[in-house]
């Protein structure tokens, strides 16, 4: 046995190289990031070659080492080349962020020294960082000190956490959930379905039968700048009381990702004091705008929400892998989450709450080191900077775009500017005015230089421009409108199709 055990021994010391290995590989891996982030710049932020990937297959996981060269040149090949570069500060699709490098290193020493960020009793430094984050994001958006939090993987987990506490503090169970109502406005972020239905209340499509049980969803019509009618809202909640029916959640968005509206936080939170509804703001992409003046004053009624959805790996410009939800009600989020088994100390004496008695997770990344570091060394200033400059970004471009033939969305509340082109011969034609957008998003992003998503605003393709990155500055923005006059004339010239080399 004793023998069996050295020889183990032997073979473990290969899972822990030892400050020479370590250097070796750990220089190997600097020097390939420092080479991207160098030539950032001058890379592409699409690439709309053919690649997707596949050559990992082709390195199948072997009982046998493999050396860190080659494996950087697989990352180079299948990873880190094809599509989209989100690290790019043309990167204007979808909401965009970034990646801030402190980030990375936080992250970095997280994992070396691999601190418990679950439980209190066995890391309280690391969580009472944790919620001294969160106590420093309730405070951006007038959430009071004692509010319950918790740095999610996410936008999607944060919401998550908020309808299952919605849930319960509403007592909304098997008994009344057929008489359940929900409150979305039409333009709710998908995660807010995936929440109902992981959360039992909404049934998904493919598995549903004719005896299922699923609670309403209300979704209340937009107004001419795409956030929800409070009017409707009420109407509705009136309507829904004289059924008899069980109105329990209003979900109103602080930032669409269609076109980055801001409902009328106000009017939504007067009207879920007065029915005694579970007011939920998902302010995923627009919350830290709250850092700056301008934002604060478009965001004015967010802190009379139940709860809110944060997500620092947009607003704040992290990596991805980083959201935050906040609950007024800390109870009520203890209550659904908390959790007791025999090899796990009570954390009912501790000073601080424990994440995991606040959400799903138990062991979970150290991920407040991610955040804390790059607040720390660079301050907060520089972020609040970088968000007013997207603000004033996205005014520039909306006002531009327009002098240049564009028709354009709402005036953007925040950093998304939705756009589109008519051309005049098929302007009557919405089917063939949609094709042609979607046409020229195609010839944009297939150039390489910026990336530009669309979405669907009342059957209308819309362009969008979301500004987010904090690599995104006035030229990037010049850039997209210098590509966008191109590619258009280019199209109107060319019956509007794409050369056929570059379509895919
Ligand atoms: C991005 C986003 C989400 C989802 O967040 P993830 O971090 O992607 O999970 C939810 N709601 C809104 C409004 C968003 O913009």
């Amino acid at each position: 046995m004793r023998e069996e055990l050295s020889r183990l021994e032997e073979l473990y010391r290969q899972l822990d190289p030892n400050a020479s290995e370590r250097t070796s590989v750990r220089g190997k891996v600097i020097n390939y990031s420092e080479e991207f982030l160098v030539g950032l710049e001058t890379l592409k932020t699409y690439n709309a070659e053919s690649n997707t990937g596949a050559g990992l297959l082709e390195s199948p996981i072997t009982e046998e080492p493999a050396g860190i060269d080659k494996l950087i040149e697989l990352l180079r090949e299948n990873v880190d080349s094809p599509a989209l570069n989100p690290a790019s500060g043309g990167h204007l699709g979808y909401i965009p962020g970034g990646g801030l490098y402190y980030s990375a290193l936080g992250d970095y020493l997280a994992d070396v020294f691999n601190r418990y960020a679950g439980l209190f009793s066995a890391g309280p430094g690391a969580v009472r960082m944790e919620n001294m984050l969160i106590r420093w994001m309730a405070d951006i958006v007038g959430f009071p000190p004692d509010s319950a939090g918790n740095l999610t993987s996410g936008g999607s987990l944060a919401n998550l956490v908020a309808i299952v506490t919605a849930r319960d503090a509403r007592k909304v169970r098997a008994t009344n959930l057929s008489n359940s109502v929900v409150y979305v406005s039409e333009q709710h972020h998908h995660s807010m379905d995936k929440a109902l239905r992981i959360a039992g209340l909404r049934i998904s499509r493919s598995a549903a039968c004719k005896s299922d049980i699923e609670c309403y969803l209300r979704e209340i019509p937009i107004d001419d700048h795409c956030r929800m009618i409070s009017p409707e809202l009420e109407k509705q909640i009136k309507l829904d009381i004289e059924k008899e029916l069980n109105p329990f959640l209003v979900v109103a968005s602080a930032g669409t990702t269609d076109v980055g509206a801001i409902d009328p936080l106000e009017d939504i939170g007067a009207i879920c004091r007065k029915y005694e509804l579970w007011y939920h703001i998902d302010a995923a992409y627009g919350g830290f705008f709250a850092l700056t003046q301008d934002g604060k004053k478009k965001l004015q009624g967010i802190e009379l929400a139940d709860s809110l959805t944060m997500d620092p790996h947009k607003g704040l410009f992290l990596p991805y892998g980083l959201g935050v939800i906040l609950v007024k009600d800390k109870q009520a989020v203890y209550d659904s989450f908390y959790h007791e088994a025999n090899y796990i100390p009570p954390s009912d004496k501790d000073p601080e709450p424990s994440p995991g008695d606040y959400s799903p997770e138990l062991t979970k990344h150290f991920r407040g080191l991610r955040l804390w570091l790059p607040l720390k060394l660079h301050g907060v200033a520089p972020f609040r900077a970088c968000l007013q400059e997207k603000l004033l970004l996205a005014r520039y471009f909306y006002t531009e775009i327009k002098e240049h033939g564009f028709e354009v969305g709402p005036e953007p509340d925040l950093s998304v500017v939705a756009f589109r082109y008519v051309p005049k011969a098929i302007a009557g034609d919405l089917d063939q005015v949609n094709n042609f957008n979607e046409v020229l998003r195609d010839a944009v992003n297939n150039d390489g230089r910026v990336f530009i998503s669309d979405s669907k605003v009342k059957g209308k393709v819309m362009l969008r421009m979301a500004c987010l990155s904090f690599r995104t500055h006035l030229r990037n923005i010049d850039h997209l409108i210098k590509i966008l006059k191109e590619k258009t004339h280019w199209l109107l010239a060319n019956k509007y199709r794409l050369p056929v080399e570059t379509r895919n």
